[in-house]
């Protein structure tokens, strides 16, 4: 099986890789909403797991205007227990939740939202992150960018030790956030790496129907089970109970995107994202191994 390959454009394309090459390593996936990681990251973050990451699920909003029921409070409290849910599906240790209001994260205090992103990354001594891109285009949820700044703010800053100096006197080292991983929300947004996701779309699709309150996928198929037997008719496809409908509703409707996005790169399902490696994008950065093999080439004696 081929680990990965580079394309001629650029996009690196991975598949899956055996000997769980990332084991001791730590992943965050940073979601504004509940239904965030499962529609744009979860066959990824499952497949990082399998190949052995720890992961933690940090979520910024508190999902309030997203839900069936008028109670904005039943609202909160059936979309908190849907991520709970969706952690165990992906295999995530804990989750965090930051409770800023939903649609509203833009009036939400930049430094605030930092410093507990910072706190996060180095008490947790995250080496990948996973979230929006910070700046792609066409995103129109303030939740969204607002996220992924914060983010990418705090990914290098958690490496200060003079940013946030209570928390190093403390005990909370500083450490650096060294892969970002922008998955891709809105069409038209950039991906340079393409991720195999086919050995783990079962994971993605019970991901997706967590999502019960809120999401374009999560309990449609039962809905519309429903609908045809009132009119009698069924879909042999939905089966014979709620969850089954929901799961194979996802299946027929759900993965339109990974599937288009792998057969353009001769995978059956794919999730794509744009992809910063250690050393970030930094174009003023003098590289130490530049000046070392400087210094054995031209230095002389006294
Ligand atoms: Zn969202």
């Amino acid at each position: 099986m081929k680990k990965q390959e580079t394309l001629l454009e650029g996009i690196v394309v991975e598949r899956f890789v055996p000997n769980k090459p990332h084991k001791g390593k730590v992943l965050a996936a940073v979601q504004a909403h509940a239904d965030d990681i499962p529609l744009f990251a979860a066959g990824t973050i499952a497949k990082f797991i399998a190949e052995g990451y720890i992961g933690y699920l940090i979520q910024t909003t508190n999902d309030e205007k997203c839900g069936p029921t008028p109670s904005i409070g039943q609202t909160i409290l059936s979309n908190e227990f849907e991520v709970d849910e969706l952690a165990k599906v992906l295999g995530l240790k804990m989750v965090f939740n930051l409770g800023y209001r939903n649609h509203r994260l833009d009036e939400a205090s930049p430094t605030e939202l930092r410093a507990r992103l910072v706190f996060l990354f180095r008490a947790l001594k995250v080496d990948s992150v996973f979230t929006f891109n910070p700046w792609g285009h066409g995103e129109e949820n303030p939740d969204h960018y607002i996220t992924a700044q914060a983010v990418e703010a705090a990914r290098w800053m958690a490496g200060m030790g003079k940013d946030y100096p209570e928390q190093v006197a403390c005990g909370i080292t500083p450490h650096t956030v060294r892969e970002q991983y922008y998955w891709v929300a809105r069409r038209g947004q950039p991906y340079n790496r393409v991720i195999d996701i086919s050995n783990y779309i079962e994971e993605k699709v019970a991901s997706m129907s967590t999502n019960k309150s809120q999401g374009p996928a999560g309990s449609q198929g039962s809905r519309l089970r429903a609908k045809l037997t009132e009119q009698a008719l069924r879909l042999p496809e939905l089966g014979d109970d709620d969850e089954t409908a929901d799961r194979q509703y996802i299946k027929l409707f759900g993965l339109k995107e990974n599937r288009e996005l792998g057969k353009r790169h001769g995978l059956e399902f794919a999730e794509g994202f744009y992809y910063v490696g250690p050393g970030g994008t930094f174009t003023g950065c003098i590289e130490s191994t530049d000046v070392e093999s400087y210094v054995a080439k031209n230095a002389v004696p006294l």
